[in-house]
């Protein structure tokens, strides 16, 4: 087997973490990440096997993943190993900017003439920036970089210069960074979400599951999601996917949505793999009722569980529809806020009314499971209406609480605000200030040894210090009411307040250790690494709610099985073919974005 045209990298948050003492933030505690925030984005599998299927070999290293499971694993000696023909380094989040950009320089000093490719929502943004480091020779921007990707591997290939690849960022020759234009931005969803049929091959081709893992407990909580779209058509005012920053970052002029039956495909052929944790990634709704109702009807009925995600609260008769053709259906909305005035700042209109209208229709149409996110860091939000938020979280349980229905999760909006955002672009409008801009900015505030100095931005109404101590507050006094309710042990909060008063003992620690002074860290390290509890991390209430569904043993075995013969017979045909698609020249590369 020849060397692989690509191995794509996910670094960790900061590199290396394990070496560096820190006190990360309580955002991987609604997440499945940890707080290296190991998890990759799924994009990666639909790029790996998209490559695939135009004659690429292609293999996803998930590099925060195995630095986590083994504490002697040696990350640079393993990418020095490695022979691809070019490396891939996600920046998608910016809070892996610290991550990526010294994993980049890791894959450099390790082989000086490989190129490194950068692509993700966050390399989009920074793409001259990221061009200023040497260790970076192309960044694929926008949100579609399949076809692009493809074709600047055929490039790669014959040697030649990539100067018709669209949305490519790169420096030709004599040193020169070009930009070509970002033309490659689809009007529909083609590109299918995680092949797992594909992922399966490719851990029994590498015989390396542990790099293929998007996060740490993958295996036990096994996660599969449905994309809608790309793009969005709502305008949160904190968020970086927002229709406002694709349009001005990522060319989009409108969102381009997966096909409703299409949808319903991808959603079936996960299911078909096992009973884990299945979503579909935005609201069905926004390409209309007519959409919505032909992914029902494509859908119906499917008796596996299935979470949908809601963008504002529903009516009771799509509520209906949803419970007819689901009968196991679950739903996930945010509300940022109890405050609706605080609600609409962030963009957001609609009423508390509208939303407990939404519980009551979902819970008559059988809906197994609500989770509701509120968040910290908004606009118009001060320390005591995130209380107030918290006190609406005990009123919602009180009222529709039963049966273990109802999960309630308020987190801050941390390390970031994303740029892109409206908040980033227009601070001042939205009452916000930022502390970091460029992305060497990002990537030196990431080495900050405690995460109130991280964020990036602070509020009219809030200081980094308020909603740092604002998080731990509202953590507290959500895990009481969590315990009136049966819904956490009382061990469970006592060990929750002991991590969290650590937490606060240890920031006003590192409130007075001077900077670069690394002796004083290294003797608080016990303290840091117990209270991050990377490794042990406790169970959180997202995973303790998602046992509901585990993977069927015998359906994975004979799953395993077949997809090993499929591998072996596909390299059997490759072999009697005598070469690839790729190898039959250019157009490959730029075939349609579909599959
Ligand atoms: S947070 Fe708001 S703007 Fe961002 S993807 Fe969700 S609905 Fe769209």
């Amino acid at each position: 087997m020849g060397k692989p045209d690509l191995v794509i990298l996910h670094p960790p948050s900061v590199y290396d973490f394990r070496r560096q003492p820190k006190l990360y933030g309580p955002v991987s505690e609604v997440v499945p990440s940890t707080p290296v925030f190991e998890m990759y984005p799924f994009g990666f599998a639909t790029l790996a096997s998209y490559l695939h299927r135009q004659g690429y070999r292609s293999r996803i290293v998930n590099l925060g993943l195995r630095m986590i499971n083994d504490p002697s694993f040696d990350a640079e000696g393993f990418i020095g190993r490695l022979r691809p023909r070019a490396f891939g380094i996600g920046l998608h989040w910016l809070c892996h900017a610290q991550g990526a950009i010294e994993t980049a320089r890791l894959a450099k000093r390790q082989h000086p003439d490989t190129p490194v490719i950068f692509g993700g929502f966050s390399s989009t943004y920074y793409h001259e920036q990221l061009m200023e480091y040497p260790e970076v020779d192309y960044v694929l921007r926008g949100d579609s970089t399949e076809v692009p990707l493809a074709k600047l591997l055929w490039h790669l290939r014959e040697g030649s210069e990539p100067h018709d690849v669209p949305n490519l960022t790169w420096r030709d020759a004599s040193g020169e960074v070009r930009v070509n234009p970002l033309t490659n931005v689809p009007e529909t969803l083609e590109v299918r979400p995680i092949d797992h049929a594909f992922m399966v091959r490719t851990v029994l081709r590498d015989r390396d599951l542990s790099s293929n893992l998007p996060f740490r407990d993958w295996l036990e909580y096994p996660m599969g999601s449905g994309i809608t779209c790309r793009g969005c058509t709502h305008n949160c005012v904190t968020c970086g996917g927002s229709e406002y920053a694709f349009r001005r970052f990522f060319g989009r002029e409108k969102a381009a949505f997966r096909a409703p039956e299409a949808l319903a495909e991808d959603v079936k052929n996960i299911r078909g793999f096992g009973k884990g944790f299945l979503m579909v990634v935005g609201d069905i709704r926004q390409a209309g009722m007519e959409y919505a109702q032909r992914f029902l009807d494509a859908m119906s009925v499917m008796n596996d569980p299935l979470t949908l995600e809601l963008f504002t609260p529903a009516t009771g008769g799509f509520l209906q529809r949803v419970g007819d053709a689901l009968p196991n259906f679950s739903l996930e909305i945010s509300l940022e806020s109890h405050d609706e005035e605080v609600r609409r700042a962030f963009g957001k209109h609609y009423s508390n009314e509208a939303v407990e209208r939404s519980i009551e229709s979902a819970y008559s149409a059988g809906c197994k499971r609500l989770d509701i996110y509120f968040m910290i860091g908004l606009p118009k939000q001060t320390r005591q209406s995130v209380m107030d938020t918290v006190a609406y979280c005990g009123e919602l349980l009180d009222r529709y609480g039963r049966e273990g229905r109802l999960h309630l999760f308020v987190s801050p909006l941390a390390p970031f605000l994303d740029p892109g955002s409206m908040a980033f672009e227009e601070p001042e409008r939205h009452g916000y200030r930022i502390f970091h801009r460029t992305l060497e900015e990002h990537r030196r505030a990431l080495l900050n040894p405690s995460w109130k100095y991280v964020l990036n931005y602070e509020t009219e109404w809030m200081t980094r210090e308020d909603i740092v101590l604002s998080s731990y507050e509202a953590s507290l006094e959500l895990n009481r009411i969590k315990l009136r309710h049966g819904l956490m042990s009382s061990q469970e909060v006592e060990k929750a307040e002991q991590r969290t008063s650590q937490a606060l003992r240890l920031l006003e620690v590192l409130d007075q250790v001077d900077e670069g002074d690394t002796a004083k860290l290294e003797e608080l390290r016990p303290q840091l690494e117990s209270t991050n509890a990377i490794v042990a991390r406790p169970w959180n209430d997202w995973e303790l709610g998602l046992r509901l569904g585990q993977w069927n043993l015998v359906k994975q075995g004979f799953y395993l099985v077949s997809q090993g013969v499929a591998a072996f017979m596909s390299t059997l045909r490759a072999g009697f073919a005598g070469g690839s698609k790729a190898q039959t020249g250019q157009a490959t590369g730029v075939s349609s974005g579909s599959d």
